[in-house]
Order: C-alpha cells, then structure tokens, then sequence
C-alpha cells in the first residue's frame, strides 16, 4: 500500500512548489502598496499599511536599522534577564517610572509575519525561535519520539514562549491559587491574583462584555477565533448534548465547554512583546532592550550575598552589566534554574559535580511538574473542507488576512484549536468545581501540515505518522482530534545541569507517567472524549474514530483500554507547561526556591519571576498565569523600592 505514496521529498517539494508562489504574490502586492505616492494613499490604503506594521516586517527591518549595542560596564537599577510575558510585562510596568533604568536582555531576536500568524504556530518550533530542548530519553513514556526523547520547545525571541505558543488563553482555577496562598504565600489567593490577570487582558469578547471577570483597557488583546469549522460547532454542541455546560473558563466556574479565547489581536498573535514592549520602546529612553544577548552567570557578592549584575554575550563579545536595585530572572522554567546553578545558586550535590563554586545551596530544578496529554483520539467526520491542510491555503486567504486585515480566515486559527472542555473524571478525589481533564478540540492532527510542521516539532518517529496521519493528508479527509490532558499530575520530574558550560542544555527529565495513576487518568479522559463522540450533533456530521492502531500497540485489541494504555504512553505529548523547578513558598519548605515575594531564600537583590515559580501544576496553561506573575512582581517591586 505505501508504494503507491508519495515520498516525503515528493511531498515538501509539492508543497514548496505552492508556498513561494504565494509568498512571491504577497509581497508584489507589498512592494505595490509601498511605491504608493503619498498622494494616492487615501484612507484605505493607510489602513492597509496598518495592517502590514502589524504584520511583523516592520519589527524585522526596525530591528536591523536600531541595533541596540550593549556598552560594557553599563549600571541600571534594575536588569530583567529574559523578555517572555513574564519578563516583558515586568520590564515594562518598572520603566513607567522614568526615575528608573532597566535593561532588558534577550537571548533571542525579534518576530516577524510568521509568528504573527496563527495557523503558524507548528512551525514555529523549527525556528531558531525556539532553544529546542528535548528531554533525557523517558522510560515509560514519549515511545512514539525518536529515542523515547520528548520535545521541550521554548522561545528564544522577544515575547519569549508568548511568540512561538499557541496563544490559548487561560488563567486556572480560584483553587489553585486558594492552594498556593494556603501553602505559605501570602498575596497569592484568588482575589489577589485576579486584578493582575484583569491588569492584563484588554478582552474583545462577544457576550462578555459586562463580566467581572474580564478588563478592556490592559495591553494584552483577548478574543475568541474568528475561524470556526463545523466540527467546532458540533464539537460545542455534542458536548452540552453530554451534560457539560457552556462556560467561560476564565470566568465565575471553569467546568464546562467553550471556544477558545485566544491571545491575539484582529487574528494576529498578540505575544508579550507585541503587548508590552513595542508600543513603549521607542517612548521610554529609561528601559533599554538588548537582542541576541545571553546571560551567562549572575554577578554575586559573596560576603553579602548579594546580586549586584550579569555577565552576557553579545555578538560572541562579554559584557558587563551592574545593577543598583536588582537583578531579576525572568528567563523561563529551565532557564533561570540554569542561571542560577551556574551561579551557585542550587543542590550542592550538582554544583559540586559540575565544579561550580557553592554559594546558597537550595532545591533548584528538584521538581518539575507539567501537563502530559495524550495526543489523541482522531475523529474522521463526513464533512468536507472543514479541516485545514497546510497545502489548501489560497492566495485569497492571505491576502484577505494580511491586506484586507479579515480577522476570520484560516490563518487565524490558532494552530487548529477551536474549543476547550473542562471535565471531571470519576475518580477525582477533587471537590466538584475543580476539573481534572482537559479536552482540547483541535480540527486537524500531525496530518494538518502534511508532515512537515508538527511531527518534526514534537520529534514523532516518521512510522507514527505514516501509518496514522499520512493517509488524511493524502486524501485531505476532514478530521479532528480531541488531546486530553491532565490537569493534577503526580509524576514528579527534575532539571539539572550536565556541565558548567553556560551555553550547554540543562538535563530534563519530565518522568512522564512515572506514577502509573496518571495513565488511568487520561484513559478516563479518552472515554469521556469518545462518549461526547456519540452525542447527536457529532453523529449527525458522522464523526467516528480513526481507525489507525498506534504503532507499537497493534497488538492490543483496538480501542481497549490497555490499547489505550500503550497509546497514552506512545502518543505521549507535552502541553509544555513545566513549572516549580523555582518552586515558591517559605523558607521552611525545603522545595521551595523563592518566597512570596519571589525572592531567592537567603539572598539579597535577586528575584526570579516567570513560571518557574508556580508551585504546583495549575488547572491551566501557563501563559495568562506568567503574565500576570510579572505584573504582580512590577507591584512588589515599586512598593519596595518606592
Ligand atoms: C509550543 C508551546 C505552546 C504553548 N501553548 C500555550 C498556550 O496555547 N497557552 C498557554 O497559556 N501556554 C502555552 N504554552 C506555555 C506558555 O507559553 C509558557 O508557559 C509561558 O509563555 C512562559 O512564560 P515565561 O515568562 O515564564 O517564560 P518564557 O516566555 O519562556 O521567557 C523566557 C525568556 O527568557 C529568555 N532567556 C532564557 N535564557 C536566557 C539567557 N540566558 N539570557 C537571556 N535571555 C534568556 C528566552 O529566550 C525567553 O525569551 C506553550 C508553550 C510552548 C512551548
């Protein structure tokens, strides 16, 4: 059967064959719009060049016109290392006060039209926006990755994570933060932590306007997909057919079903950059950003403890920055756990092994928890031209999104994800408003992007691909997939550092489904996605399961729970919501990294504020949570310093 197929080569060069002409289209239609007199540009073409700031090519030549080079030895009050949402949001609230300097340094560059568009979002993972960390190859999950290793994706860019994530937007459950309070954090209850999430978020949401729960005036856009297929309608519909009802999770209750409120803006992505840099930088000569700028180690004065600059490279040069406030890691979930060890901050087992002189020893990258899913079930459905195939994407789309500016194309699906259900399973031991699964309604699959986007992001074995996928891209067959994820998990992971090269990866090791009570929960989960399934409104478009055997678990009797059980753990694929490896809480929980305050036990002038921080895995993803992470550390930090 597969000699009748075509081979990848076959199919990348059919593919290319389709994406330069387009592009060649776009941008003759660019360089039309720019040789425009001034003159002949009236309203409509102003709009248009709107349009295509927002784009992301201006960002692109801005960039290279404005090279910001650092000057060695250069003092500021305050220096944020890494410019993700938790790191911009942060840089940005402390330059409001023009009394204040801050440096912002970013390991990455900038973004461009491909981040900003959001049916890109697969791609972005090949990109040299993303550090491209994979796991250590997992024993009992991960089996359908090339040697057991599990993508760990990460941005490497302004906006961070925010610029290359799929733009879902979620805060979590008032539990979750009752939780941390509860556990020695003051300020981190619910009621405390809502008017950051609201400081936030400017919602443009139909029938949500008047909610208490949402904020129209904060610098990061909220808005429902414009794009919505079929299958999201019945997918919508089956599950309040199943007993679930429609809810706006990030309102009163998450329980329920809803579409999905996306971090973008008129169908473009809305990253942290976009949000709370760009509209500032040029205004604000006190905050300072520095691309392609990586730190390597904090400067700390031993004797006082005390954290007082950074040493980077810039263009394979080292620099020297000091600070006469503070130094503030905001360089993500294994990034700043890495700058801490390599600056003596962490177990004094690893420090001492790699020979890193110890300064403060404490539990850093100890723990990591994150969201396991399992990438699947497949739906095929009876509809026609209701999932997006890379490859059927017309010249009229794009220029429709970027030139006309339609919010409702294709290209402004989110990576395909159109609905989101929060469901309970029965053997939640959890109170009844507080969800254990996730269902996450996706039109399409690995088949989406043909092969070439997906599947090398998550590093699927090519056999998984073609013996489930290749067949729905061949055919283009209209088809959805329901990923589960777990929101509670008990497998415990950990990060540490193999050497004390700063450019070297940190070790991870997720140990995915080391507690096998996590595989029951997403088998619960599995039947709770195929019952919606049997519900009428996905009957009536003749959804049913594709029927594809796993590799590796042919064996087992197709769609029994223990050939679930060896799909849970092949098609294993992380959300990427790593947090805790700088786990808050007091000082005398000896998990814990940083206090409520998120400053680093025993230290002076040293904070880390972005998810590494989370103490436990919230009942969310994690963007809207680092956003609002940052805007509570920019108070703490202007009430002290005040
Ligand atoms: C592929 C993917 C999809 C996701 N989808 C979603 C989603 O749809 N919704 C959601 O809520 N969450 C999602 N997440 C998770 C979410 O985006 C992240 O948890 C969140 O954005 C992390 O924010 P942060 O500020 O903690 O760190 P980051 O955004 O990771 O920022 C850290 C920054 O620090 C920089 N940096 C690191 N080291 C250095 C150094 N040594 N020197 C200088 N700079 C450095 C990095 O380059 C980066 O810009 C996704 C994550 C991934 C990877």
């Amino acid at each position: 059967m597969t000699a009748h197929l075509p081979t990848i080569s076959q199919m990348h060069s059919t593919q290319i064959s389709h994406l330069p002409l387009q592009l060649l289209v776009l941008l003759l239609l660019l360089l039309l719009l720019l040789l425009c007199t001034d003159e002949s540009r009236g309203d409509a073409t102003s709009r248009l060049l709107d349009q295509i700031n927002q784009v992301g090519f201006v960002n692109v030549l801005d960039q290279a016109a404005r090279p910001n080079v650092p000057k060695d030895l250069s003092n500021y009050d305050f220096i944020v290392v890494g410019a993700g949402a938790a790191g911009s949001s942060l840089a940005a609230r402390l330059s409001e006060n023009p009394q204040w300097s801050v440096a912002l340094i970013e390991a990455g560059g900038v973004e461009n039209i491909a981040h900003n568009t959001p049916v890109l979002a697969g791609y972005l993972q090949q990109t040299a926006s993303n550090w491209g960390y994979r796991s250590v190859p997992q024993k009992l999950s991960c089996y359908g990755m090339n040697n057991h290793e599990c993508s760990l994706p990460r941005g490497k860019v302004l906006g961070g994570t925010s610029s290359i994530n799929y733009m879902i937007y979620n805060r979590g459950n008032r539990r979750d933060f009752d939780g941390w309070a509860a556990a020695g954090n003051p300020g981190w209850s619910y009621e405390e932590v809502l008017p950051y999430f609201l400081r936030t978020e400017n919602a443009q949401l139909q029938g949500l306007e008047y909610s208490p729960y949402h904020n129209h005036s904060g610098p990061l856009s909220v808005e429902y997909v414009r794009y919505r297929s079929q299958m999201a309608d019945a997918f919508v519909k089956a599950s309040v057919e199943s007993g679930l009802p429609r809810t706006d999770y990030n309102g009163e209750s998450q329980f329920g079903v809803s579409y999905v409120q996306a971090t973008t803006r008129n169908g473009r992505r809305h990253s942290a950059y976009a949000a709370y840099l760009k509209p500032v930088r040029d205004l604000r000569p006190n905050l300072q950003i520095f691309t392609f700028a990586r730190v390597t180690r904090i400067l700390i004065d031993e004797a006082t403890k005390s954290a007082y600059g950074v040493e980077f490279n810039h263009k394979n040069k080292p620099y020297t920055f000091k600070a006469r406030k503070e130094v503030i890691l905001s360089a993500g979930t294994f990034n700043s756990p890495q700058l801490l060890m390599l600056s003596g901050i962490g177990p004094e087992d690893n420090l001492k092994a790699i020979g890193v002189p110890l300064v403060q020893p404490l539990p850093v990258g100890k723990r990591m928890y994150d969201h396991m899913c399992h990438f699947g079930p497949t739906f095929v459905t009876n509809t026609t031209g209701q999932t997006t195939f890379t490859s059927t994407i017309t010249i009229a789309e794009i220029v429709s999104h970027f030139l006309a500016g339609n919010p409702a194309t294709r290209l402004s699906s989110i990576g395909g994800v159109e609905a989101l259900a929060f469901l309970k399973t029965q053997r939640s031991q959890l109170p009844k408003d507080w969800p254990d699964i996730e269902l996450i309604m996706v039109t399409g699959s690995l088949a989406s992007d043909e092969g070439t986007g997906l599947k090398l992001g998550a590093n699927f074995k090519q056999e998984i691909y073609d013996k489930m996928f290749r067949d729905l891209a061949l055919a283009q067959q209209d088809h959805f997939t329901l990923l589960v994820m777990q929101f509670h998990p008990q497998s415990v992971g950990r990060l540490w550092l193999r050497d004390r090269n700063p450019l070297s990866w940190p070790m991870i090791d997720p140990k995915y489904f080391v507690a096998e009570e996590d595989v029951e929960y997403l088998l619960d989960g599995i039947k709770a996605s195929l019952r919606i399934t049997q519900m009428p409104a996905l009957q009536k478009i003749g959804a049913r399961l594709l029927n594809r055997p796993v590799p590796g678990c042919e064996h087992l009797q197709f769609a029994s729970d223990d050939y679930w059980r060896c799909s849970i753990r092949t098609l294993s694929y992380t959300l990427h919501h790593q947090v805790a490896t700088c786990r808050m809480g007091p000082e005398s929980d000896p998990t814990t990294v940083v206090n409520h305050q998120l400053k680093v036990h025993g230290m002076r002038r040293l904070r880390v504020v972005d998810t590494s921080v989370i103490p436990v895995p919230p009942t969310a993803h994690t963007n809207a949570a680092a956003f609002m992470i940052g805007e509570k550390a920019a108070d703490m930090i202007r009430s002290e310093w005040s």
